[in-house]
């Protein structure tokens, strides 16, 4: 089961108790009337939906019902760690991010790199 620590009551309880609310430090427009279609939509619709380390909202639900936010892992979807909603993110070293390489990334759509083979730098 997995557990996550809720800032606020200040102990680890099961996921049901939450409920994940999107991704964390999006900074509302000062005036949305105003934006472009285009403008718009990247800031309602468009996520970053990384490959490593997210920084998401959640809400403990059926615990103290309040919002914080979360550091996890989407590749092994663990909680890096929890903190207080309006505090900064965390600073965490070095960032574990995995994007793909530059090459990987060209070869979309051409097939796999034959393995061993060595990667262009
Ligand atoms: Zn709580």
């Amino acid at each position: 089961m997995l557990l996550i620590r809720c800032p606020y009551c200040e102990e680890e309880r099961p996921e049901l108790e939450f409920r994940h609310a999107g991704e964390a430090h999006l900074v509302r427009p000062s005036n949305i009337t105003a934006m472009s279609d285009e403008d718009f939509e990247g800031y309602f619709f468009i996520r970053s939906n990384p490959k490593g380390l997210v920084y998401e909202r959640w809400r403990h639900i059926h615990g103290c019902a309040r919002f914080f936010n979360a550091v996890r892992d989407t590749v092994t979807d663990k909680f890096v760690t929890t903190y207080k909603a309006g505090e900064p993110k965390p600073d965490l070293g070095k960032p574990k991010a995995r994007l793909p390489r530059k090459s990987a990334r060209e070869n979309v759509g051409k097939g796999k790199p034959a393995k061993g083979r060595a990667e262009p730098r």
